[in-house]
């Protein structure tokens, strides 16, 4: 299949049709996955702290340190949240913070130690690319050392939040405190040569054009030329509720079904070098979840045991392993539990 333009992309999200954008990105993602497999993983998100200096705007979920509710979790807390996890047989937690003004890697390194001890079955899928960027700061070490570091103590992936959009003038608008684009690609090149496996995603919906949308598609289809890397793509929308941004922007709105649907399937096309593009039930809601599955995507993601961040602006869909299933079947595939690094460990 030839290679499609940055020109060519723009031209078919604001311009054709959704029935035939969602056809395109269904007959690519069927030459990839032609077994009519959907898959997930049964996992939980660990938000360790909720303390932290970036001060995003669009996010609802992050404490000052002298905030009433602000916290850390002891390594108590985290093993019963794993041990709640294991009951269910789930196999990954995605492990996130705030970026906490003052912890340095030591502490990082023995926090994913002690739960790799304790639980070597259970993968640590963690720390974006934030957060790696700022405890490379503070601990006066590189990104190379951090990561090296922190694999070492145990950690398997990384995922990839916080790319919000990849687009530097967006970013200086919604995040201006955060790590640039280039900064971000720097922090997955240096884990890709690592060895450390990520995820790229995008969170879009805010004040980006079509133009910066492709833009972050062709920043990571050149580093995943370049590495092979990424395990998979997934794409959100800004949660409005409770955040600055929406105080500074009143008219934005939470983006229409469409938009996510066009994106996604543009996505599927763009990304020729993906093998995994993760529908996003958790924003968008179980039916267009499950719609997503006909625009190009092939996962739907986890069961999301718990979910603070997005909780936090307004998105409280949920769904057990049970449901999962059922969607999957009722959209004519065949669902299959996966670990994180996309091998089948069942069935369903
Ligand atoms: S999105 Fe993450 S980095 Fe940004 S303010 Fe919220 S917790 Fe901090």
């Amino acid at each position: 299949m030839k290679r499609i333009s940055k020109e060519k992309i723009i031209e078919e999200i604001e311009n054709t049709s959704l029935k035939d954008l969602g056809k395109r990105a269904y007959s690519v993602k069927k030459e990839l996955h032609s077994d009519n497999i959907t898959t997930f993983v049964i996992d939980r998100n660990i938000n360790y702290t909720n303390i932290c200096w970036v001060d995003c705007k669009f996010c609802a979920f992050k404490r000052r340190i002298n905030e009433e509710d602000a916290y850390i979790l002891s390594f108590d807390e985290i093993d019963k949240k794993i041990d709640e996890l294991i009951e269910i047989g789930g196999t990954q937690i995605l492990f996130q913070g705030g970026v906490h003004p003052t912890l340095q890697l030591e502490w990082y390194e023995s926090l994913v130690s002690h739960i790799h001890k304790k639980y070597p079955d259970i993968t640590i899928h963690g720390f974006s690319a934030i957060e790696i960027d700022y405890i490379a700061k503070i601990s006066k070490c590189s990104i190379k050392e951090t990561l090296q570091a922190l694999k070492n103590a145990g950690l398997s992936s990384i995922p990839g939040a916080g790319a919000e959009i990849l687009n530097d003038r967006i970013r200086d608008i919604i995040a201006p405190k955060k790590l640039d684009s280039k900064e971000w690609i720097n922090v997955h090149r240096e884990a890709h040569y690592l060895d450390i496996k990520t995820t790229a995603t995008m969170m879009f919906g805010s004040v980006e054009e079509t133009k910066d949308v492709v833009e972050h598609f062709n920043l990571i289809r050149d580093l995943q030329d370049e590495t092979n890397g990424f395990r998979a793509f997934i794409l959100w929308s800004f949660q409005p509720d409770n955040t600055p941004l929406k105080r500074e922007f009143p008219h934005l709105q939470k983006a229409s079904s469409n938009r996510y649907l066009r994106l996604l399937a543009a996505s599927r096309i763009y990304l020729d070098n993906f093998k995994n593009i993760q529908s996003s039930w958790v924003t968008q809601g179980s039916y267009v979840g499950q719609l997503a599955l006909s625009f190009g995507a092939n996962d739907l993601g986890s069961t999301m045991m718990e979910e603070n961040v997005v909780a936090s602006a307004g998105a409280r869909n949920s769904m057990n392993t049970n449901e999962m299933i059922k969607v999957i079947r009722d959209a004519g595939e065949i669902p299959a539990i996966r670990d994180t690094a996309y091998n089948i460990l069942k069935m369903c």
